[in-house]
């Protein structure tokens, strides 16, 4: 294996022939054989392998390590899908087919069982040796090659278990020939046809679990109305460059990201974000593909395309976080690898108990046998042996409790997509129920983060000398204060910054050029204007520098009314306070009162001073002594970590750009109101619509979740662990224990997909 990690690349494979989840590490097993290959996960229910290789490992090895094993890899660029589909119907027609040549098999029964001699016994059983060998092999081809696959690699799944049960039924139909024994072999062609009716209803059942994130890349438009040399040309949205201008007309879907650059309109986002009110979008708005325009034509620069559209990068963190494991899961996977042997095993045992001691058997079977008209006691060692044998390897099959968790997952992403809510992986799921502690940062994520000047108080202040004697202060005008704080914030980012720079502008006053910009994160900036030396910033700022308060009274009663404020200095003077205040979203109230009801405690974290924070606390109905103010950026990452230590469970709520440390040191880092790759990427959660009742959806959606795996986890166990002792005594019939297990898979997958029903 290289070590040479700058030159990783990741390889997407989908995959065919798959019948268990043991399949599935056999294939992970073997590609990860491949000389640098560094990691493989295979997904049983999506029937994809996700690769990471160095970049020189060609395509063809990693196929070839699959085939193999004994898997297919199917040709992306023959349409997945369409090779789905026919696959799909393939299993279909083995399944109706198998059936049509076991319904006289059927009928044989009902003769061996009625008193009607309408044939020999003789004849009855040529006549079943006959239609049982066609479906048990003919019919059985798939099933019995891919067990031959697995023994091959030396694991077994579940269709070594259908082929070994099915076989050893067979052979019933052989030795009836030659020495007194019931003839079974009906029943092997039965379990073979409602197996292959079983496997057919599994593969379908996936698919529909899966298609959300259909459902999610459908929603793209496909052409798009391109204005190209003055002309208007309609083009496969394919076809569109990045910088070409799109014409979107009212009730058009906008064909991919980019920003309006000529009209007005309210689009709606609803399929991206979940929120159901349109936006207005003007000149300079950005709008997402896929979301559709309403009102007004617009015009649209495209910026993204392929697969770095908005959509685009969606499905692919759906379709990853469906690949990846739920800690949970990792007990069911430990169970599915011993599980098969184990049921070999107790099969064989089963036979031999039966066939040793009949008696002692009989007589534990005899409690069940009188309410069980398809027992029979009176029957030799041997068949009733058998008769458990094959029982016990039918009912056995782990497959409900290989697709608990990625069905749930599946559909569960899927559904969370749709509401603009994405999960990095199944862990961060499993993480969500066991938080006790929200930590929302104030700016961006409780408020909107767009400041506006509400107050700016200058001169005719009696500053006092040191002496105590009144100073005479002719003080600087509004606009004199206005515009050396603004011409040094020309050097900002800074939302504050931004505030203050516009209500010069709104103002119409001149700005001057900054020199000597200096920024102090979390405290202000400082700059040269005009040959003075310009400071903005909080207090602590002021202290650091060593410039005096000069409004205190003014500064408490703006914060008391929950404004941010700034202090301006010149020179060595505290010169004027200008306020912002930034509008609090209108559903934070009520999220974080949904917060409390569902038992969690809430805190908030700012680098504002104290008293404007506690004002905003007060009112969302934080408890202001759970408010963390002045807290520098570099620091929340400390303050996330001193509540792990008293021993809560954190998650931390922020716009995702500078809280990213944080993000990722608490236990769930939940990104909010941002689509963009450093979110995204140093978050569990992205809450695609920027406002808190997204997160409350993410918890609602994470729990329900993870109770839908535990609910599968729980039945698929139980069903097993009921029906093994059942068949080992000889109680349960081969045919029953088929259609049970059938009904189990089918069950556990159906229940997963009720996860798409789920009203936020
Ligand atoms: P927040 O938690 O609100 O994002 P920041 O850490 O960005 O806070 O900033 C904290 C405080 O630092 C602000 O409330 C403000 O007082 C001061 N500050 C930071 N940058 C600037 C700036 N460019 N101009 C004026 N004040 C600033
Ligand atoms: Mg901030």
């Amino acid at each position: 294996m290289s070590n040479d990690h700058s030159n990783i690349e990741r390889t997407d494979l989908s995959l065919s022939g798959m019948s268990c989840t043991t399949c599935a590490s056999t294939i992970a097993d073997s590609l990860e054989d491949v000389d640098g290959v560094q990691d493989a996960s295979v997904n049983f229910a999506t029937e994809r392998a996700d690769v990471s290789h160095d970049s020189d490992v060609p395509v063809e090895e990693l196929i070839e390590a699959v085939e193999a094993a004994g898997y297919g890899v199917r040709d992306e660029l023959l349409n997945d899908e369409m090779e789905g589909e026919e696959e799909l119907q393939e299993m279909r027609r083995m399944a109706i087919r198998a059936w049509i040549v076991t319904s006289p098999i059927v009928l044989l029964m009902v003769f061996m069982w009625t008193p009607l001699e309408v044939l020999t016994g003789f004849q009855i059983d040529v006549a079943m040796f006959v239609f049982a060998t066609i479906v048990v092999f003919y019919y059985g081809r798939t099933t019995h090659a891919s067990a031959i696959r697995g023994i091959q690699n030396g694991t077994f799944n579940m269709d070594s278990l259908i082929s070994i049960g099915t076989l050893v039924a067979w052979v019933t139909g052989v030795m009836v020939f030659v020495t007194p024994i019931e003839n079974y072999a009906g029943v092997g062609a039965m379990i073979m046809a409602s197996h292959n009716v079983g496997t057919y209803l599994e593969h379908r059942a996936k698919g529909r679990a899966s298609s959300a994130i259909e459902g999610l890349m459908s929603m793209q438009a496909e052409t798009a109305a391109v204005q190209r040399d003055g002309e208007e040309i309609e083009l496969p949205i394919e076809d569109v460059e990045i910088g070409d201008v799109m014409v979107v007309r009212p009730g058009e879907k906008v064909p991919l990201d980019g920003t309006v650059i000529e009209g007005r309109s309210s689009v709606d986002e609803s399929m991206v974000t979940g929120e159901s009110d349109p936006a207005t979008k003007e000149e300079g708005d950005e709008v997402i593909g896929a979301t559709v325009n309403q009102s007004g034509m617009i015009k649209v620069r495209a910026e993204k395309v392929g697969d770095d559209t908005f959509l685009s990068q969606v499905v692919e963190l759906v379709e990853e976080a469906q690949g990846t494991k739920v800690p949970i899961q990792a007990f069911t996977d430990r169970v599915t690898n011993y599980f098969v042997p184990t049921v070999l095993i107790l099969a064989a045992l089963s036979f031999v108990l039966w066939f040793l001691f009949p008696d002692g058997m009989g007589a534990v079977a005899g409690i069940g046998a009188p309410y069980l008209p398809w027992v029979d006691l009176a029957l030799d060692p041997l068949t009733l042996g058998i008769f458990a044998a094959v029982a016990v390897l039918v009912i056995s099959c782990p497959c409900a409790l290989g697709l608990a968790t990625p069905t749930a997952l599946m559909a569960g992403t899927g559904k969370a997509a749709e509401n603009g809510i994405l999960f990095r992986d199944g862990e961060a799921i499993q993480t969500m129920k066991d938080l006790d502690v929200v930590v929302l940062d104030k700016t961006g994520t409780i408020t909107e983060g767009n400041h506006s000047v509400t107050d700016v108080v200058v001169g005719d202040h009696p500053s006092v000398s040191a002496d105590g004697g009144h100073l005479e202060d002719p003080g600087l005008t509004e606009r004199e204060v206005v515009r050396l704080a603004a011409s040094a914030e020309r050097g900002s980012e800074h939302p504050i910054g931004q505030a203050i720079i516009e209500y010069a502008e709104d103002q119409e006053i001149e700005l001057a050029e900054p020199a000597a910009f200096d920024n102090v994160a979390g405290k202000g900036i400082q700059a040269e204007i005009d040959g003075r030396s310009v400071y903005v910033g909080n207090t602590k700022f002021f202290d650091e520098v060593g410039i005096p308060l000069a409004y205190e009274d003014e500064l408490q009663a703006l914060e008391q009314e929950g404004k941010t404020t700034v202090l301006v200095g010149i020179e060595d003077e505290n010169v004027g306070v200008i306020s912002t205040a930034d509008t609090i979203k209108e559903e934070s109230h009520d999220a974080i009162q949904a917060l409390h009801d569902r038992g969690l405690e809430t805190w908030m974290i700012t680098g504002d001073n104290e008293r404007t924070a506690r004002a905003i606390a007060e009112t969302v109905d934080i408890d202001p002594s759970r408010v963390m103010a002045g807290v520098l950026p570099q620091d929340k990452i400390d303050k996330v970590s001193e509540l792990q230590e008293e021993g809560y469970n954190v998650a931390m709520v922020g716009d995702g750009i500078n809280d990213a440390p944080a993000l990722k040191q608490a236990n769930i880092g939940v990104a909010i109101g941002t689509g963009t790759d450093i979110a995204i990427q140093s978050s569990d959660v992205s809450l695609v619509r920027g406002s808190l009742d997204a997160l409350v959806d993410s918890f609602t959606l994470s729990e329900r979740i993870f109770s839908k795996i535990k609910q599968n986890l729980f039945w698929a166990f139980i069903y097993n662990a009921v029906a093994i002792p059942i068949a080992f005594f000889g109680l349960l019939h081969p045919v029953i224990a088929v259609a049970a297990m059938i009904t189990s898979s089918i069950s556990v997958i159906t229940n997963s997909t009720r996860l798409g029903n789920i009203e936020l």
